[in-house]
């Protein structure tokens, strides 16, 4: 296990102009009843996807709060990984085969992994399936265990959700995105609904002058005085990179001179990557005006998310979709799979629009390039439900009620949100 802690506080007062006041009187409260309680996150990358994004912010700003609060990185090889990002598939609906021999490495890892803990905690939150086991190897490491599920498991299957449910035995609880992503035969367990967030304050989503968005479009080889959308994702089937090109396909024939943006990257603990990463270079190769770009720049998304006259996520399973969040916290319109996490940030009159073909997603992006003040009007509306819902004190909020309440030992005190789904949390 890698200690990716770095000891760096942030202060939740940064926020003070974005968010509301009432918030941030919560969280210094729940910051002094909750002064000097370990907390720590494990999760599978410290780089790479929502996960590691998250808590690259939220750890300083629980530090910042007075909680002592940590960031542990499971680690594994690549066969490990390779098992894993099948668990995640499996669990997201596709039919892979995990093997009992793949089964018995991945708790293999996990063993490894819980017998390197070296520090004792008042509570963890375990991310994702790939460290889901380790509390069934440490559970004296803490008094309390929270598994925290990011992923589309809608439409799980069955095999591959019993064995999680069984992990999760040792767990004092459990949080999903969205309340329909917990599945059948859970254990007798309360089930929180948390959904993520982003940074407002960090450099992929701070307002960036024109100018500088426009340099640093030009210096990845787009060009900035042509309209282009723009994907920006890990290389993952469930993002569906082939089917963006192919509604791009459609929609240049009424738009010649459009480009295509897909910037990507790759997640530590997900080996499919360079696989589909060369399908997408191979597609976009025969075609004119598609840009597949792999740089690791924080400015560089948010100057594509910000100048992109659509930003597309046509994923078929999204537990959430952060790259929606950050496009629309910049008043960009957004097409997206209408999928999962996608559809609490696309609603009617917000955002943008939710598409379930190629057809649709080529024909919403053509609608959104042809009426401009309509989707400003579209970004402008996502960008205020972001700033209620989706932005880092609201998250960090939900999970220290959370705490308070599993350290409590009063669950059932956990307040519903009053918009209904951004809520720290009731009972399913
Ligand atoms: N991301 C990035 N560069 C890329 C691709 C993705 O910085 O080339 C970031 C993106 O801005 C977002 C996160 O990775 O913050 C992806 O989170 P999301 O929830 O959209 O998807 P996940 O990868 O977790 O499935």
């Amino acid at each position: 296990m890698l200690n990716q802690t770095n000891g760096s506080t942030l202060s939740t007062n940064r926020y003070a102009h974005v968010v509301d006041e009432d918030l941030l009187e919560e969280l210094r409260s729940l910051g002094q009843e909750l002064r000097g309680v370990r907390v720590a996150h494990i999760n599978a990358t410290a780089n790479g996807g929502g996960v590691s994004e998250i808590l690259r912010s939220v750890v300083p700003m629980y530090r910042g709060l007075g909680v002592d609060a940590s960031w542990l990185v499971l680690q594994g090889d690549e066969p490990f990984f390779k098992t894993t990002k099948k668990m995640h598939n499996r669990l997201q609906g596709a039919p892979v085969r995990v093997s009992a021999k793949e089964w018995d490495a991945y708790l293999a890892a996990n063993r490894r992994n819980a017998e390197a803990m070296s520090s004792d905690y008042d509570f963890v939150f375990v991310h994702d399936p790939q460290p889901a086991a380790i509390p069934q190897f440490a559970r004296e490491v803490s008094t309390r265990w929270v598994w925290r599920c990011h992923i589309d498991t809608s439409t799980p299957d069955d095999a591959v959700w019993q064995r999680i449910a069984d992990l999760l035995s040792p767990y004092d609880a459990a949080i999903f995105s969205i309340p329909e992503f917990a599945g059948p035969k859970m254990p007798e367990i309360p089930v929180y609904s948390i959904p993520p967030a982003i940074d407002p304050l960090i450099p992929k989503n701070i307002e960036m002058p024109r100018d500088q968005a426009l340099a640093l479009i030009a210096g990845s080889g787009v060009d900035p005085l042509r309209p282009f959308i723009v994907q920006v994702s890990r290389f993952d089937p469930w993002k569906d990179p082939l089917g963006v090109i192919a509604a791009f396909e459609r929609v240049q024939k009424h738009h010649s001179d459009l480009q295509l943006v897909l910037l990507g990257n790759f997640a530590d603990d997900d080996p499919e990557g360079l696989v589909i990463y060369r399908k997408v270079l191979a597609r976009a190769s025969k075609l004119s005006n598609v840009h597949v770009i792999v740089e690791n720049l924080d400015g560089l998304v948010n100057a594509l998310q910000t100048l992109g006259r659509v930003v597309v996520q046509k994923s078929s399973r999204e537990g959430f979709g952060l790259t929606v969040t950050e496009a629309l916290w910049k008043g960009t319109p957004v097409v997206a799979g209408n999928v999962g996490g996608l559809r609490l940030q696309l609603k009617e009159g917000v955002g943008g629009f939710l598409v379930d073909s190629v057809e649709e997603c080529a024909d919403r992006v053509d609608y959104l390039l042809t009426h401009e003040e309509e989707g400003a009007a579209l970004g402008a509306a996502g960008r205020e439900h972001v700033r209620r819902n989706y932005l880092m004190p609201r998250l960090l909020r939900d999970e220290l009620r959370v705490v308070r309440d599993l350290l409590n030992g009063s669950q059932a005190a956990v307040p519903v949100s009053q918009n209904g789904h951004a809520g720290a949390a009731n009972s399913l």
